[in-house]
């Protein structure tokens, strides 16, 4: 029995590695070498506090202003615009109110584990040091600010996520590079975050390979198949067996669902960071601010700083001043941060219109199976995708419900 997971990113990488560990001869697939996607550069964070559906009110009421200010935190370049168009239908769909309630329950039913799956995973592969022990601080200016993001702090009592309401001087005393601008702050303790999420994947591949795994480098074109799995195809012109493939291909997995028959809605929502490597300041939490959309992330590499939403598809090149627009803003929060000793990055988020990923069994095809669509939260749902995925594929029970993550939903 040969299981194919397509796709080395995190979501891929962490599967591969729970199903070699149960027995099973497993390829990681991918025509990159591992973690090169999404996975690389993202801003390192266990965002248990961030399931909440991006269609609600709160935000979507805010997009045609973010959508005509340049300076926005969401940009959709012009000319992609009409190609987004049955996506945002579908986004705006899932803005309903009954519709959000249930998406919230789908992404806390995921979070809620995520934090104890995570660690979980660094402890039976000894990668413990790779997560921080401090959480998050969400900053707002004044009480106005903070009201305005009060459904967020809402959806968080409701579902028993711990959180901690700051005076702006407690924040500092918890972060004194903290601007006196900042009057008020909730601090997330379980978002934690990883010293360096690429490191992470190369030691799970590492972790999978000593296991007996195998690495193959090649690109997907196509599958051969009847009513079960039997082949993966790839550019080069080689096929490889298949009993069983796992499609984890990130924003990438839109055109192999489409060839495999099964067409999902999945968009790329592109972000970017800034990694400073000698940021002048130091700092234990990382820190998001709500109404600004920017987070700062201490990683190991220094201070990376990142956010922002850009439409524009999966080819277009990228738009750094979307990255210098987040450190200038990061900047508002932490006024001694220097950036001169930086790199930038551009990643691809794979994005449902509603929010919540595809962990599921192909409703056409024996033997295949789709993780994708991960979003804003690929790290933080990674541990917990490969334990769901895993009991899935080997035939067990879930420890979640996985009938609302089906591919088929749509
Ligand atoms: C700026 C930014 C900040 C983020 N911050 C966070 C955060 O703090 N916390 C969090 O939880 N998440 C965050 N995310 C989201 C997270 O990074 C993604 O959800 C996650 O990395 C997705 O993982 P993946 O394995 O599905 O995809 P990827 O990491 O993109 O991996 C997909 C892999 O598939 C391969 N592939 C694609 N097509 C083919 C093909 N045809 N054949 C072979 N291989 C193929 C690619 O080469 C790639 O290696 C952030 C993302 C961005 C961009």
């Amino acid at each position: 029995m040969v299981t194919i997971v397509v796709g080395a990113g995190v979501i891929g990488t962490a599967i591969a590695y729970d199903l070699q560990k149960s027995g099973r001869q497993v390829v990681l697939l991918d025509r990159d070498s591992p973690g090169r996607g999404a996975s690389f550069g993202n801003m390192a964070s266990i965002a248990v506090t961030e399931f909440m559906p991006a269609s609600r009110p709160a935000v979507w009421k805010q997009i045609p202003g973010w959508m005509l200010d340049p300076e926005g935190p969401v940009r959709v370049r012009p000319s992609y615009m009409p190609r987004l168009v049955p996506w945002f239908l579908r986004f705006i769909a899932a803005s309903r109110p009954s519709t959000l309630r249930s998406l919230e329950a789908q992404g806390a039913a995921l979070c809620q584990r995520s934090l104890s799956d995570t660690l979980a995973l660094l402890r039976e592969t000894g990668l413990q040091d790779q997560i921080s022990q401090q959480g998050c601080l969400s900053l707002y200016t004044d009480d106005a600010e903070f009201r305005a993001d009060r459904d967020h702090i809402e959806i968080l009592e409701r579902f028993g996520i711990a959180h901690e309401i700051l005076t702006g001087e407690q924040a500092r005393d918890l972060e004194p590079e903290l601007s006196p601008s900042i009057g008020k702050a909730v601090r997330f303790p379980d978002n934690r975050s990883m010293r360096d999420p690429y490191k992470l994947v190369l030691a799970l591949a590492q972790r999978f390979t000593a296991l007996g795994g195998r690495i193959e480098t090649g690109e997907v074109t196509g599958f051969a198949r009847d009513s079960a799995m039997r082949q993966v195809i790839l550019k080069d012109g080689r096929r490889l067996p298949a009993d069983e493939v796992v499609i984890c291909a990130g924003a990438f997995s839109r055109p192999l669902a489409q060839i495999l028959g099964e067409p999902i809605p999945l968009e790329t929502e592109r972000g970017y960071h800034t990694q400073i490597m000698s940021p002048g300041i130091s700092m234990q939490h990382s820190i998001i601010w709500p109404a600004r959309a920017f987070m700062v992330t201490p990683t190991a590499g220094g201070i990376r700083v990142g956010g922002t939403v850009e439409m524009a598809g999966l080819k277009a090149a990228p738009d750094y001043r979307r990255a210098k627009i987040t450190v200038a803003r990061a900047k508002t929060a932490l006024p001694k941060l220097q950036a001169q000793d930086c790199t930038e990055w551009m990643g691809h988020r794979p994005a449902l219109p509603d929010t919540v990923p595809i962990l599921s069994a192909s409703a056409k095809t024996r033997g295949l199976y789709y993780a994708t669509g991960h979003g804003h939260l690929g790290l933080t749902y990674a541990a917990t995708t490969a334990h769901l995925m895993g009991a899935l594929i080997r035939g067990e029970t879930p420890a979640v419900d996985l009938h609302p993550y089906r591919i088929n939903r749509f």
